[in-house]
């Protein structure tokens, strides 16, 4: 039986705290949090407050399977971060999980160009991920079950709120 990494809204928490004493023990002090929506906006909120950071920036960024490709690539979606709000800052990327890495590799790599310093907060990261995070929660190769995307939307049917 395959065992799965259950973080609930609890352990999340203390996670996020946790994290957030990473980032302040090694002294990097962030002018802006970069999440990565969706999971890392929950990441970015908590470390937001954990840090004092008040300046948050969000990224949209999916997987997008082309018609005739075997890989799929991470594509950025708006809203895309102006690049003039981000120019010589200290950034730190706040996503839920670094699994292969694309997302944040795409997220670094825009940020590379025009910021003084950017880095990498996960809750998870998975062994097989190419950007190699700065603060990193847990390791695991399990998949993992966030509180926020374990339970399936809500929909509205006939007068009654129903899971789907
Ligand atoms: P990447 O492969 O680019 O590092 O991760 C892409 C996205 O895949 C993550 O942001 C996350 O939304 C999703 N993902 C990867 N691994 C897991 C997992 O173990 N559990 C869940 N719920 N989502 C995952």
């Amino acid at each position: 039986a395959e065992e799965r990494e259950n973080l609930t809204w609890e352990l999340f928490g203390s996670a996020s705290r946790e994290l957030a004493r990473e980032v302040a023990a090694d002294g990097f002090v962030p002018d802006l949090i970069l999440s990565i929506a969706r999971g890392g906006l929950f990441v970015a909120g908590a470390l937001g407050y954990a840090l004092d950071v008040k300046n948050l920036h969000v990224m949209n960024v999916e997987f997008y399977t082309g018609v005739d490709q075997r890989l799929d690539l991470p594509v950025m979606l708006p809203p895309v971060p102006n690049v003039v709000d981000l120019t010589h800052k200290k950034v730190l990327v706040a996503d839920d999980v670094a699994d292969t890495g694309a997302t944040l590799k795409l997220v670094r790599d825009f940020c590379a160009d025009h910021v003084a310093d950017v880095r990498c907060a996960v809750v998870y990261e998975k062994p097989a991920s190419t950007v190699k995070c700065e603060y990193v929660w847990k390791r695991t190769d399990r998949w993992i079950n966030f509180p926020w995307s374990v339970l399936p939307p809500v929909v509205e049917r006939a007068g009654q709120v129903l899971d789907a």
